[in-house]
């Protein structure tokens, strides 16, 4: 069993076309790993067997017909996929991890989960997340924490933790997760697997639970840069009911590796490598870029001098956005209500009761940020700073082909390393606030080990809508190292 879930996307695809293991045994297999090392790490917070095994078994139906009469098929039929718990599938409890959404069953699919449905996938289940995708860790989620993979006693980073845990664990081949300042290509650097986040506007948010809605996006997880390009290609692309989507044709990521990188410009920027990054992190990345440069790219420094305020914009911006969007959670329309005398008391009570301290910070802070008296002095001067650190990047794209960066200034730290300080949890975002700020879409793939055997990740960021020259440089970069290849040794737990 364990061979089965080793294996590359394009191998299990193949594998399933050829009839080697059928969609339904494959399935069985991840539902039986999920059961044995689930308890452990808390990737899951819904399974979701029945629906798995039925999509499984047309699946098999359709390959078999297929075989005797080929033609085209969809592109990841019968493939495995866990999906963040802030994304709808329909009819499947949706908890954004939070107590105030328990028992909520979207009626509907998000479009990116949609999506894949129509590339063949099989639905694994629905997995952890900081309550609202607000924070770093997962530590912030109302079920509990999820424990990484490589270091159960260390967070698995946040907020799509339960995802790239997943990932990292064998306990799915492809995840998808959101990112609004950070959550995917973080946790994807501290599990150690590869991680998109797409340009803004890139992949529809229908369906996907707001944060930020100006920061909001979904994005994919998988082993390698490859096996993520897969599922990029499928959920990318113009919807009607995002109105945020481009209409633009999504390219063909051509990820034949033999080509090189010769003549790719690669930025690094001097202010991703600040006073208080761990050693391992800045020694692994420069090397990094060395083996860039080896495959024929060019690498020179690149300054984005507005990097620095990232994060009080950032702070300012979603949680402002958060305010807004979470208005909707009153105890009527969502999830449990708590009894009270008046209406008012109702929205008191659930809202009091039902949201985390987070949540309840963020939206006290940006309820603050935009009210009246206030507006123009943080939420609009925060919207002029942010097209400041927007323009930096285009700038640096005037000359460059990618931005290779740290993901975090650290590895994934100790489950309650950051305590009661919402400070120092936020400073693990610097290096990825500013591609949401932005827009740009930035990859996230493993670069080595610290000496704690904790991954360390780099991110590649690419001007608005270039994911495919990310995807290319990842995959020569991960065709000549094997980072992406290591995995977490949980055979005991087994
Ligand atoms: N850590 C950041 C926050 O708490 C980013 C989270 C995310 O990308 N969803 O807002």
């Amino acid at each position: 069993m364990s061979d089965f879930v080793d294996l590359t996307l394009p191998e299990m695809i193949a594998a399933l076309r050829r009839g080697e293991f059928s969609s339904r045994e494959l399935a069985l297999a991840y539902l039986d790993r999920i059961e044995q090392l689930n308890r452990h790490l808390h990737v899951f917070l819904t399974l979701t067997p029945e629906l798995a095994l039925r999509q499984a078994e047309e699946a098999d139906r359709r390959l078999s017909a297929w075989r005797k009469d080929p033609g085209p098929l969809p592109p990841l039929l019968g493939v495995p996929v866990a999906i963040k718990d802030v994304l709808c599938v329909a009819g499947v409890q949706a908890t954004a991890g939070s107590r105030i959404l328990e028992g909520f069953a979207p009626p509907f699919n998000a479009t990116a989960v949609e999506r894949l449905l129509a590339a063949g996938v099989v639905v694994l289940g629905k997995t952890n997340t900081d309550e609202f995708a607000m924070g770093s860790s997962t530590e912030n989620s109302a079920y509990g924490v999820t424990h990484n993979p490589w270091d159960l006693e260390r967070v698995p980073g946040g907020s799509s933790g339960g995802s790239a845990a997943a990932v990292a664990a064998r306990l799915a081949p492809l995840a998808l997760g959101s990112d609004t300042g950070g959550s995917v290509r973080q946790p994807a650097s501290f599990c150690g697997v590869t991680g998109i986040k797409p340009t803004y506007g890139r992949v529809s948010r229908y369906g996907l639970i707001a944060y930020g809605s100006s920061l909001d996006t979904v994005g994919v997880f998988g082993r390698s840069a490859a096996d993520a390009a897969l599922a990029f290609a499928q959920i990318a692309g113009y919807d009607p009911r995002d109105a945020t989507t481009l209409n633009l044709p999504v390219p063909e990521v051509s990820l034949d590796g033999r080509e090189g990188l010769r003549g790719l410009r690669v930025g690094v920027p001097e202010e991703y490598f600040i006073a208080g990054i761990q050693p391992e992190v800045e020694a692994a990345v420069r090397q990094a870029v060395e083996a860039l440069e080896s495959l024929g790219a060019e690498a020179r420094p690149v300054s984005l001098p507005h990097t620095r305020y990232a994060l009080p914009v950032y702070y300012l911006i979603a949680p402002a956005e958060a305010s807004a969007n979470l208005a909707r959670y009153d105890g009527i329309r969502y999830g449990p209500r708590l009894a009270a005398e008046t209406m008012w008391d109702v929205f008191r009570r659930t809202r009091g009761d039902e949201f985390g301290a987070e949540v309840k910070r963020r939206i006290m802070l940006g309820t603050y940020a935009l009210s009246a008296g206030y507006y123009d002095a943080y939420y609009g001067q925060a919207q002029k700073v942010r097209t400041l650190i927007k323009r930096d990047f285009e700038r640096a794209f005037e000359s460059v082909d990618v931005i290779a960066a740290p993901v975090a200034p650290t590895t994934a730290f100790k489950i309650g390393g950051h305590g009661d300080d919402p400070l120092s949890m936020y400073l693990e975002d610097v290096f990825t606030l500013p591609a949401n700020l932005a827009g740009v879409p930035g990859l996230a793939i493993p670069v080595g080990f610290d000496r704690d055997g904790l991954p360390v990740g780099m991110q590649l960021m690419g001007a608005h809508f270039r994911e495919e020259i990310l995807f290319r440089a990842a995959h020569a970069y991960q065709q000549v190292t094997n980072w992406h290849v290591m995995k977490p040794n949980l055979e005991g737990l087994l």
